[in-house]
């Protein structure tokens, strides 16, 4: 099993390599700037060396960076979509010179333009800023809870797929929190089988690359993206453990959002759903 969690570079990629080992995680993400703003860190070729030999080390594959909230790719407003369109650009090489896998970014919020609008924005986004780019680094675009003015379900996620032509560095990142609060009742072994169907049918299950196993503290179809430490929401045991045994979702990298005044919290929670999973 590949279980990890959202670790800060604040200090070096090569730091968040040994406080992953530490927690005892063979997977990690993290933000590629700063996530309420948008300044990037420069990445300098020492560390980007001690980084790849640490990852190395400690076994940490694959590796996601998550691209900070105030990308909106979705945006009426010029500048917003301009700043999309430059950190996507950006970030994508930036990942793909240190390695890094996969890229996270929610699809974006039509701030009352409307969906329809919002998709087409970000088909704009991504035809200007993700088509042209090369390299390794995958795309995923993740599912969100539908709060607010919120792009991101899987019909969403669907449309903006063939409109740009089904990409193949472009994938799909889930969130069990995210997806409860849109409506899958993970309680039931079925709802996650309804899940895998409708990836199957909307966006092709080799698209999908990375989850985000949060609980959440809201019951389903809250629309409401409140995510609770392991064991401590709706979902508690049950509800995470049939969506990671079963068979579509037990390969993927897991990744802890959770919650946690500290990193290193997220060392119990490893061990919980490592103890579960036995
Ligand atoms: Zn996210």
């Amino acid at each position: 099993m590949r279980l990890g969690a959202h670790l800060s570079i604040a200090k070096g990629l090569d730091k968040a390599a040994e406080t992953a080992a530490n927690i005892g995680a063979n997977t990690f993400q993290f933000f590629t700037r700063n996530p309420r703003g948008g300044r990037a860190r420069i990445i300098t070729e020492k560390e980007a060396a001690s980084w790849q030999a640490k990852r190395r080390q400690h076994d940490l594959f694959p590796v996601v960076g998550h691209l900070p909230y105030t990308v909106n790719m979705a945006a009426a407003a010029e500048k917003s979509f301009a700043f999309a369109k430059m950190v996507i650009s950006d970030d994508l090489q930036r990942m793909d010179a240190v390695g890094v896998e996969y890229l996270v970014v929610h699809p974006g919020s039509h701030v009352g333009a409307g969906r329809e609008k919002g998709i087409k924005k970000i088909i704009e986004s991504l035809e200007e800023a993700f088509i042209p780019s090369r390299g390794k680094t995958m795309l995923l675009l993740e599912t969100m809870a539908g709060q607010g003015t919120e792009v991101g379900s899987l019909r969403d996620i669907q449309e903006i797929l063939s409109a740009l032509g089904h990409p193949e560095r472009l994938g799909v990142c889930l969130d069990t929190c995210h997806l409860t609060a849109a409506g899958y009742d993970f309680l039931q072994k079925e709802e996650v089988a309804r899940l895998a169907d409708d990836l199957a049918e909307l966006v092709g299950l080799e698209r999908v690359k990375a989850l985000h196993i949060n609980d959440s503290m809201f019951p389903p179809n809250s629309k409401r993206d409140r995510h609770a430490r392991i064991g401590q929401g709706y979902l508690g045991r049950e509800g995470i453990l049939n969506v990671i045994a079963h068979p579509v979702f037990s390969g993927l990298p897991l990744l802890l959002e959770t919650p946690v005044d500290d990193y290193l919290e997220y060392k119990d929670e490893i061990e919980l759903l490592r103890s579960w999973t036995e």
